[in-house]
């Protein structure tokens, strides 16, 4: 893997203290605290209650579980997913955390002093990927494959997030007009092809396991793969194409639940770079990589979120 920049550098005026990140998933909230070069301390999670009220318990309870409150640090970061004003921290239609419109960083910062930064949880990952997976860099994109398909970009260090922080949903590209209905209106959009929410109602109706996808070798399993990489290796060549990134890391619920598919991700670009010298010249299947488990890279982010609030 080839890595052109280094990573993200710190805020030269690096506040002193401790920081909470928060990472707010589906199935469970995820807390780190870190110092001021955003090396991680101490980590807890809890699951996630859903609602306004439960996930301002939940935030409690797993702050509680790292033996602090939240009058406790220097900044508090979050990231969750849905619509989020990063500006002003409220967020919207974060249906899996059954939240429609909560103003979530006015009712942190209505109990702590400190300042609260709310973002998306993928482009938090992608800035705590930046800042803690070894060789990583400063030019990254983060894939996530959940219940939709979003990519967040780290460019020379820096998050990108467009005109309206919508950079990177890509999951609504129509990349096949003859493709299936989107619930968006549109047809052959990537997310018909590898989000969560169309393979795992093709794979019920064909009666198959996301698990074991991977190298399942019954017809229907084969073409459902071929499908699914197909989508995949569309995503991963627009990160590619649009960024340039040294490091293309998958993530999200599909990733983590199909064991072994971001190898085949891999072996399917390789493929394609057989037959084409531009594609072999961007090498993309070396670039590709799956987040690691068990490195709370989402929190990570989420601090490293609050922490430049903090300091700018
Ligand atoms: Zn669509």
């Amino acid at each position: 893997m080839a890595v052109s920049t280094p990573r993200p550098s710190l805020p030269s005026s690096a506040a002193r203290g401790l920081h909470l990140g928060l990472d707010i998933g589906g199935t469970k909230t995820q807390a780190v605290i870190v110092n001021a070069r955003l090396a991680t301390l101490a980590e807890a999670s809890a699951p996630t209650r859903p609602g306004p009220e439960g996930v301002l318990a939940t935030i409690d309870e797993v702050t509680g579980l790292l033996g602090a409150n939240l009058t406790r640090f220097a900044s508090i970061g979050v990231g969750i997913p849905g619509l989020v004003d990063f500006r002003t921290g409220r967020v919207r239609q974060a249906v899996n955390v059954g939240l429609r419109d909560l103003d979530l960083a006015a009712a942190l910062a209505a109990r702590t002093t400190c300042p609260v930064r709310v973002d998306n949880d993928v482009k938090a990952t992608a800035l705590g990927a930046a800042y803690a997976l070894p060789g990583a860099g400063g030019d990254l994109v983060y894939l996530n494959v959940g219940t939709g398909i979003a990519l967040a970009a780290v460019v020379d260090g820096r998050l990108l997030r467009g005109h309206d922080n919508a950079a990177g949903e890509i999951g609504h590209l129509a990349v096949d007009p003859g493709g299936d209905l989107c619930p968006c209106g549109q047809r052959g959009c990537l997310e018909t092809l590898a989000a969560g929410w169309s393979v795992s109602q093709r794979l019920a109706q064909a009666g198959l396991d996301l698990a074991s996808l991977a190298d399942d070798p019954a017809p229907a399993a084969v073409s459902e793969r071929r499908r699914l990489l197909r989508g995949l290796s569309l995503a991963a060549s627009l990160a590619a194409l649009s960024f340039d990134p040294a490091t293309i890391l998958f993530g999200g619920g599909v990733i983590t639940t199909a064991v072994g598919l971001v190898e085949k991700v891999a072996a399917h670009l390789a493929e394609q770079e057989a037959g084409s010298s531009f594609l072999a010249h961007l090498g993309l299947s070396r670039r590709v990589v799956q987040a690691p488990a068990g490195l709370p890279i989402a929190a990570i982010g989420a601090a490293a979120l609050g922490f430049a609030e903090s300091v700018g």
